[in-house]
């Protein structure tokens, strides 16, 4: 990427514009939740001026033009993760949402004592809890496959762990910790031998890699569309077809029904059936803009930028002394974890704060992974691909400082 590429990439995100504490920002917490580039705000801001009513519901102009407009970004995020049809595509409010469906409405009624969800130790909660509510409720336990200490999943361990009793197996695709990309594809192949189900949380792989459902080979992909440089509260369910036709609604009201009796409901097609109620109509709307956005770049490009900043930031941090980095895998985002021996990642983050440099500080939803490496928090620095050299260098710097300051 020339300096001049960079410029112009950046440009298209104003809020990477500002100062913060009077100093110029540098934006580390992308796998918390992107900026948004200008094409999606002024989407937002034209359907709101131009476009606003309900879906789905009114036969007047204005509705379907919102309904076509909601209806064409679920197109667009068929083919961005390479969908076979477009009812496959459940929108959600983000992976959260993506998750608790898939808990409360397949697996919650296929569970009983002695079966098993199989999940990872490096998940984060929202692929953990909603499998231990449905655990809890139906006398089934979850299980986590072990990790190496470099973070990488013990893949064969994962695999052996795929017994008959495993109803349905969940695992991230990239670590939002550590950044390791999983082998989901291999996972797939094999969860499928033994006729498991394999869930994916896509959540902070949609932003880095190209996504496609059906070279992986699993049963859901689940991701959120904040992280993908979209609006908050917009999401994504992709499953297989017929599984979601054998799925229950999991909320019931308006928008999800064929007809409604007091003697017994009926209710539409997936992907309506899960889709109750109004939803983030804007947001999708927005949403599919980033992703036109970012396929306008191209993921490959992405991927490629944001390996180099990779190994630009983990050389420049491997020189500060007495500093560790959680997350070695070989195979892995943009993603780093780490600590400074003696300094407490909180201290760290507000003083990275105080010069303008947003970092992420704590246990990443991810408890079980901390309790893995023994300590209580960590900072995280996750970049993205209209992050610079020269923000890494300032982000390095001002660590070297504080180092100084506090260890
Ligand atoms: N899974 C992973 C790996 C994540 O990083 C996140 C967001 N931090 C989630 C799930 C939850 O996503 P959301 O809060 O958008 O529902």
């Amino acid at each position: 990427l020339t300096p001049a590429d960079s410029q112009r990439i950046r440009a298209d995100f104003p809020l990477l514009d500002r100062t913060v504490h009077g100093k110029p920002l540098v934006y580390f917490d992308n796998a918390n939740t992107a900026q948004k580039p200008r094409a999606v705000i002024e989407t937002v801001d034209r359907f709101y001026r131009h476009s606003n009513a309900n879906v789905a519901r009114a036969v007047h102009a204005l509705g379907e033009e919102a309904t076509s407009l909601y209806e064409g970004a679920r197109d667009t995020l068929a083919r961005f993760i390479n969908a076979d049809a477009r009812d496959e595509v459940i929108l959600t409010s983000g992976t959260t949402q993506a998750i608790n469906l898939v808990a409360y409405s397949y697996a919650l009624p296929r569970l009983g004592p002695g079966d098993v969800i199989l999940t990872t130790r490096m998940e984060h909660h929202a692929n953990i809890v909603p499998w231990q509510l449905v655990c809890a409720r139906s006398g089934a336990t979850v299980k986590a496959a072990p990790i190496h200490a470099n973070g990488e999943l013990d893949a064969e361990a994962f695999i052996q762990m795929l017994t008959p009793e495993v109803k349905l197996a969940a695992v991230t695709h990239v670590s939002n910790v550590l950044g390791t990309i999983n082998p989901v594809a291999r996972l797939a192949r094999e969860a499928r031998r033994r006729g498991i189900p394999l869930l994916v949380d896509g959540s902070q792989a949609a932003p880095h890699l190209p996504i496609d459902v059906r070279a992986i080979g699993c049963d859901f992909y689940a991701f959120t569309g904040h992280k993908l440089f979209g609006p908050t509260g917009t999401g994504a369910l992709w499953a297989r077809r017929a599984l979601l036709e054998a799925m229950p609604p999991f909320f019931g009201g308006g928008e999800m029904i064929r007809e409604v009796r007091f003697e017994g409901t009926t209710f539409a097609d997936p992907p309506h059936r899960f889709e109750a109620g109004t939803p983030n109509i804007a947001g999708f709307v927005g949403l599919g803009a980033a992703i036109d956005y970012v396929q306008g770049i191209g993921l490959e490009r992405i991927g490629a930028i944001e390996r180099e900043l990779l190994e630009h930031a983990t050389s420049a941090l491997q020189a500060v002394p007495g500093l560790r980095i959680f997350g070695t895998a070989p195979d892995k985002a943009a993603v780093i974890a780490f600590l400074i021996d003696g300094v407490h990642a909180h201290d760290l983050g507000t003083l990275l704060d105080h010069e303008g440099i947003a970092v992420r500080s704590g246990h990443h939803c991810a408890h079980p992974l901390m309790q893995f490496y023994g300590v209580p928090a960590t900072l995280r620095a996750s970049l993205s691909f209209y992050n610079t050299h020269e923000e890494i260098d300032r982000f390095v710097e001002a660590i070297s400082r504080v180092r100084r300051l506090l260890a």
